[in-house]
């Protein structure tokens, strides 16, 4: 059995008590990151000498600020600590010169996030505990059943969704022990084929292109739309511009927009994805690495040096063949090949000599 830990996210539907509640929240987080970093460059200020103010001292603070605003005291008292923690971080990038002076947050800006470390439980299928907000609605919690939630960022973003990423403990199971062994070629006709000729996956370039055309279009044909829209409200709104109602519906306009180009980047990040899970045989070594370290399997990397040009059979070399060669006789044993099989094969025998 091992520990593994894996990033879940799901959508939260709050109810209207609980979107105020978040966004109090929200509010605490960056009003403790906010006043701790005035703290940091006043104190610099007055003393450029003076030792700079770390987690734990700003932890210390914490006990004294929630005595004097006591709304702070409504959040999980984890994510105070880990917005201590962020901005410690931000120093210590800033004086190793990783990364700019840390900014202070705004109210305004369309992404808004709290971090805890304190347990969350699931309550029903679509439902979550947490922590200071009690029960709430989410997407599907299936996928969390059986593991230990260590670690939950909620967010807000700019197309006025909710969501809660977790971070989640849960023990797998090794998968019993079978003593097979098998060899998986990487090609580029098919993503992966084994030793037993199975071909797994399709990598069809003249597919994904076609595929890419298409959203390209969609996408701006949609952005056309919401430009359109967009300038039509923005129009409304000079010609008006007490109309309150002109206002919410330009403020509509803006979130179906936002919607939109959320939806379209999810979508070219989708198609990247897919392409890119397709071709890139580096991806696809991290998992089988990961996975086979999760279920207690072996994997053994070999070169794959030749390995199409040897026949595994009497192991001649049979020269260098164009991509568009896919079967061939070995010119020593007469054996019928198909390239791929082949290679797998002498991948096999070479994972099977690595491992003794
Ligand atoms: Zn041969």
């Amino acid at each position: 059995m091992t520990t593994v830990v894996k990033g879940i996210k799901l959508r939260l539907y709050p109810n209207k008590a609980q979107i105020d509640q978040l966004w109090q929240l929200f509010g605490n987080d960056r009003f403790v990151w906010n006043h701790m970093l005035a703290m940091a460059n006043q104190r610099y200020e007055n003393n450029p000498a003076s030792r700079f103010v770390g987690e734990y001292d700003m932890n210390y603070l914490l006990k004294p600020l929630k005595k004097e605003y006591p709304f702070l005291k409504l959040s999980d008292a984890t994510s105070l600590l880990v917005v201590n923690h962020n901005l410690a971080l931000a120093y210590q990038n800033l004086f190793q010169h990783r990364g700019g002076h840390p900014r202070f947050k705004s109210r305004r800006s369309a992404k808004q996030s709290y971090t805890g470390q304190s347990i969350c439980t699931v309550e029903a299928k679509r439902r979550l505990k947490l922590p200071k907000i009690g029960s709430i609605r989410t997407s599907k919690t299936g996928h969390l059943a059986n593991g230990k939630i260590k670690r939950y960022t909620i967010s807000h973003d700019a197309t006025d969704r909710y969501y809660i990423s977790l971070q989640v403990e849960t023990e797998v199971h090794d998968l019993p022990k079978t003593n097979q062994k098998i060899g998986l070629d990487l090609g580029v006709s098919d993503l992966a084929i084994d030793s037993n000729g199975v071909k797994y996956g399709t990598f069809n370039a003249q597919w994904l292109k076609k595929q890419a055309q298409r959203w390209q279009a969609k996408f701006s044909r949609r952005r056309h739309q919401a430009t359109v829209a967009m300038r039509q409200w923005n129009h409304h709104h000079k010609l008006l511009k007490m109309a309150l109602n002109d206002y919410q519906n330009w403020q509509r306009a803006k979130m179906t927009k936002a919607r939109y180009q959320a939806k379209i980047a999810n979508q070219r990040k989708d198609y990247l994805a897919k392409a890119i899970a397709n071709a890139s045989w580096y991806q696809f070594r991290t998992m089988m690495e990961y996975k086979c370290d999760w279920y207690g399997k072996q994997l053994v990397v070999v070169s794959a040096r030749n390995t199409s040009r040897i026949c595994s059979v009497c192991g001649h070399n049979g020269g260098a063949k164009p991509l568009a060669i896919r079967e061939w006789t070995c010119s020593e044993c007469q054996t019928h090949h198909d390239r791929d099989i082949n290679a797998a094969v002498n991948i096999l025998k070479r994972g099977l000599k690595a491992t003794g």
